[in-house]
C-alpha cells in the first residue's frame, strides 16, 4: 500500500494528534520532530483532497471531516466557511491530547529533583501508563505501520533534548553520572546515582589493621580498617551513601605494606556531589592516618579499571620481607642451598587451612622467582621473596601440614615461626 493510501486509512479509523500521527511514519524521515511530519502528513493529505473534490466530492469531503476532527486547523476552518460546519475535535485515539503535557510535567518535574544532585551527565527513564503504549502499538500493527518509532523512545528523547538544554548538562546512555527515571503514573521523580570511583595506593605502616571492614557475625571486631579510615574521609566530602574497596589483592592483618604501595580503587556509592578536591582529600587522609596508613594522591578511575585491577593483582609479582624463628639452628650452607633451592620454583600449594572456610579448595601453581635467606642473630632469620601473586606466603614458610610443597619448613626438617612479615614491593604498584 502506498503512503497516501495508508494515511487516508488512518485518518478516517481513527483520530490521532500531530505527534501520535507523525510518530507511525517517524523513520521514513529521521530528521524533524514527529509533531512537525504528522502536521506535513495531515497539510499534503488536506491539498490531495481539495484538488480531488471535482472528481469525488463526498469522499473527499469525509477525509477533510475526519482531519478536522482530529485537530488540523485549515480543515476545520474549511468545514466553517464552506459548509458552515462547527466540527468538534476529537481527542487523539492514542495520548488523548495528553502527550506535550506529559513531556512538559517530566520535564518541569526533573529540572526541580536536579537540584538536589551535582551531575554534568544524565539520563532519563520513563514509566508510562500502560495503555497509552499498548495503544500506540495497537496503531501500528493493525495498519501494519513498519516505520514508526516506540512511543517511549520520542518522549524519552524529547525530555532529554529539553532537560539537556535548559540545566545545559550532557546527555549519556552509558554510566551517566545520573538517572532520572519519571513515573508519568504518579508523577514523581526518582534519581539512580550513580558511583564515583578513585584510584590510589596504600602504605601500611603499622601492623595490625585490615584492609577491608569486618563483615563477619561477631560485631566485637574492632580492627580499624583502610575501608572504614577512608568512608572518615571521603562519605562526608562526596555526601556518598556508602564505599567499596576493591584492593589490589590484599596482605594479612598482621603484614605491613611497604615499598610503593599497593593500588586499590575506592567507589563511593550514590554521591550527591562529584566535584571535590582530590588534592585535599589524599592530605587529610594522610594529616589524619598517615602515623598507620599513607596514600598516594587519588585519580578519577573508571568503573571498568575495577575487574583490571583484581586481574592485575593476580599476574603482578609481589616482594616481601619475611622474619622468622626456627625450633632448630640452621648453617649457613642450608641458608645458600634455601635461598638455589627457591629461586625459580614452581609452589603447589592447596588453600590454607585458616581461609577454607571462604574459599574453595584447590591446588594453585605459583611461582618464587627470588629468594634470599640469611641468619639475623641465632635461630632467628631474614627472607627476600619475590613471587606470583595470589601465592600464600606464610604457608611457603610453615608448610600448612604439607599442604604447601615446597616449603621452607619442609625443606629444613624444623618447625618455623613467623615474628614479621611485610610486602616491601608490588609490580606496577
Ligand atoms: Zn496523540
Amino acid at each position: 500500500m502506498d503512503l497516501l493510501k495508508h494515511l487516508k486509512k488512518i485518518v478516517i479509523s481513527i483520530p490521532l494528534c500531530d505527534r501520535c500521527l507523525g510518530r507511525q511514519f517517524s523513520n521514513l524521515m529521521p530528521t524533524s520532530d514527529n509533531e512537525t511530519k504528522g502536521r506535513v502528513l495531515k497539510d499534503f493529505l488536506f491539498m490531495n483532497e481539495m484538488r480531488a473534490r471535482e472528481e469525488n466530492p463526498r469522499k473527499s469531503l469525509k477525509i477533510v471531516k475526519a482531519l478536522a476532527e482530529s485537530g488540523h486547523e485549515p480543515s476545520l476552518s474549511f468545514m466553517k466557511k464552506n459548509l458552515g460546519l462547527d466540527v468538534v475535535s476529537k481527542p487523539c485515539y492514542v495520548c488523548e491530547n495528553g502527550i506535550s503535557s506529559l513531556i512538559e510535567s517530566a520535564t518541569a518535574s526533573i529540572i526541580e529533583k536536579s537540584s538536589e544532585v551535582e551531575f554534568k551527565t544524565f539520563y532519563v527513564g520513563l514509566t508510562l501508563p500502560v495503555s497509552i503504549e499498548e495503544k500506540d502499538e495497537k496503531v501500528k500493527s493493525f495498519f501494519k505501520l513498519k516505520f514508526g518509532e516506540a512511543l517511549k523512545n520520542e518522549l524519552n528523547r524529547e525530555i532529554i533534548r529539553k532537560v539537556g538544554k535548559t540545566l545545559q548538562r550532557k546527555p549519556e546512555m552509558k554510566r551517566p553520572d545520573v538517572l532520572f527515571i519519571y513515573d508519568a503514573v504518579r508523577k514523581q521523580v526518582s534519581i539512580q546515582i550513580n558511583s564515583i570511583f578513585l584510584k590510589s595506593s596504600y602504605k601500611k605502616l603499622v601492623k595490625g589493621i585490615a584492609q577491608t571492614k569486618w563483615r563477619g557475625l561477631d560485631s566485637e571486631n574492632t580492627t580499624p580498617s583502610i575501608e572504614k579510615m577512608l568512608e572518615e574521609v571521603l562519605l562526608p566530602a562526596y555526601n556518598g551513601s556508602g564505599l567499596k574497596f576493591h584492593g589490589a589483592g590484599r596482605e594479612d592483618v598482621d603484614v605491613k605494606m611497604l615499598g610503593e604501595g599497593r593500588p586499590f580503587i575506592v567507589e563511593i556509592l550514590e554521591p550527591r556531589i562529584r566535584n571535590v578536591d582530590l588534592k585535599k582529600l589524599h592530605l587529610e587522609f594522610n594529616r589524619r592516618f598517615g602515623d598507620m596508613v599513607e596514600i598516594a594522591e587519588f585519580q578519577n578511575a573508571a568503573y571498568s579499571e575495577v575487574p583490571r585491577l583484581k586481574l592485575e593483582a593476580e599476574i603482578h609479582k609481589k616482594s616481601y620481607r619475611v622474619v622468622f624463628e626456627t625450633e632448630r639452628k640452621i648453617s649457613e650452607e642450608e641458608l645458600r642451598e634455601l635461598s638455589e633451592r627457591f629461586t625459580g620454583t614452581v609452589v603447589n600449594q592447596r588453600t590454607p587451612l585458616r581461609v577454607l572456610k571462604r574459599r574453595k579448595d584447590k591446588v594453585r601453581r605459583k611461582v618464587v622467582y627470588k629468594a634470599v635467606f640469611k641468619r639475623l642473630e641465632n635461630n632467628l632469620y631474614e627472607a627476600s621473596i619475590t613471587c606470583s601473586g595470589g601465592l600464600y606466603v606464610k604457608e611457603l614458610f610453615h608448610g600448612d601440614e604439607g599442604r604447601t610443597v615446597p616449603s621452607v619448613a619442609g625443606l629444613l626438617n624444623t618447625k618455623i615461626k613467623i615474628v614479621e612479615m611485610e610486602v616491601t614491593g608490588i609490580e606496577g604498584g
